[in-house]
């Protein structure tokens, strides 16, 4: 609410005033949800592809500008279809989800993730180096090694890493970290292969 608002209410008698300002609270409550519905994945809670796409434009025009590094990492579970035909759909949604969860807990406040397809989760690290980003990848790795749930059900990853550099676009990035995510898995699975 800005100033001159504020004042014209202060001005108004207790009961219109209070009227006005519980209305003025359910609204912000209600675009609050609507943002969190705009930009979240229902399932994992994580971001949506359409929030991440439009926060990725806004952290490469600032590595454009020399203002940061950024990397980005792209995970995909691997052989979930596998874990669908041995624990069944809603197990599966539920590992999925705990997957999301430590993937949050793993990450900086700064960094986004999203759910980017089915199984397959994009984060974003601004002002972040590939080494800084392999590191992540490391700690991830073994933050879903010891969770007791992923654990029991043979939850393992894959991975791919990049950093931005000249000329990148959305396309590119995106598209480089999809080959290391794709070499990961060539390469045997449940690693995580960096890309200059
Ligand atoms: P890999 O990635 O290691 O190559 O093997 P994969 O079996 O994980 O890959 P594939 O792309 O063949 O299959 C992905 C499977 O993930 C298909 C589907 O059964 C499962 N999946 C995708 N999204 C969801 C979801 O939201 N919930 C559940 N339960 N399963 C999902
Ligand atoms: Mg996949
Ligand atoms: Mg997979």
């Amino acid at each position: 609410m800005n100033k001159k608002l504020k004042a014209k209410i202060a001005l108004l008698e207790p009961k219109a005033r209070n009227q006005i300002e519980a209305l003025f609270a359910n609204m912000n409550d209600s675009i609050s949800l609507l943002y969190d519905i705009a930009t979240t994945d229902e399932k994992t809670g994580l971001y949506n592809n359409k929030f991440f796409e439009a926060t990725l434009e806004m952290e490469l025009e600032k590595a454009r500008r020399g203002q940061q590094r950024l990397s980005m990492m792209m995970i995909d579970i691997d052989f979930f279809k596998k874990v669908n035909d041995t624990y069944g759909h809603m197990k599966a949604d539920e590992l999925l989800e705990q997957l999301a969860t430590v993937v949050k807990r793993e990450i900086r406040k700064s960094d986004i993730a999203a759910r980017f397809g089915g199984e397959e989760f994009m984060m974003l690290l601004p002002e972040t180096s590939l080494n800084k980003a392999k590191k992540l990848a490391a700690r991830l790795k073994e933050a879903i090694a010891k969770d007791k749930f992923l654990k029991k059900h043979g939850i393992k990853v894959s991975g791919g890493i990049t950093e931005y550099r000249k000329m990148d676009n959305k396309k590119r990035m995106k598209v480089r970290v999809d080959k290391a995510l794709y070499e990961a898995k060539e390469t045997g699975r449940d690693k995580f292969i960096a890309m200059k």
